[in-house]
């Protein structure tokens, strides 16, 4: 693989990356909180179960990544098409690590050090999930938020039961 083609599949691993922000945004705000409000509601709600149905998101946002990898691999190989898919996989991994693992601590670690973007962020999928209806609902990004979301006094929600 030449460098010029590594660098082109680097910029399209990024811009999918940044573009998936865009569309798991308009997920949330049209899909989750629209027609499939049946799945996403447990996430809205606080209870003790492990799993939610609102990780079934997570199992079909994993299928457009899987196929494209492996249609681009073993049926008709194309970097760029796997540059796509990788690009897919990466804002999985973030989402996890973001919204999962940091926001709602399903496990239960958080870096020492936070930046102002990143409390911003926690800041405003506290505020979304401050209403526990389909309706009224703000701040439906993961791992954007604008900085109207900034905050004044920053309190961090220790358990996951007081985040939803
Ligand atoms: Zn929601
Ligand atoms: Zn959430
Ligand atoms: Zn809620």
């Amino acid at each position: 693989m030449s460098i010029t083609t590594i660098l082109i599949c680097a910029a399209i691993t990024v811009a999918t990356f940044l573009f998936w922000e865009f569309v798991a945004w308009l997920t949330h705000k049209y899909v989750m909180h629209g027609f499939l409000w049946v799945w996403h509601k447990s996430h809205h709600t606080v209870h003790d179960h492990t799993l939610e149905k609102n990780d079934w998101f997570a199992v079909v946002f994993s299928i457009p990544s899987i196929a494209l990898f492996y249609y681009f691999s073993l049926v008709k190989y194309n970097p760029y098409g796997l540059a796509v898919g990788l690009g897919i996989f990466c804002y999985g991994v973030f989402y996890i690590v973001f919204h999962d693992i940091i926001v709602h601590q399903r496990i239960r670690w958080r870096p020492a050090k936070r930046s102002k973007y990143l409390q911003r962020m926690i800041n405003a999928h506290y505020i979304h999930h401050a209403k526990h209806t389909k309706e009224g609902c703000e701040a439906f990004g993961f791992l954007y938020a604008p900085k109207k979301y900034e905050p004044k006094q920053f309190i961090f929600k220790k358990e996951r039961q007081e985040t939803q």
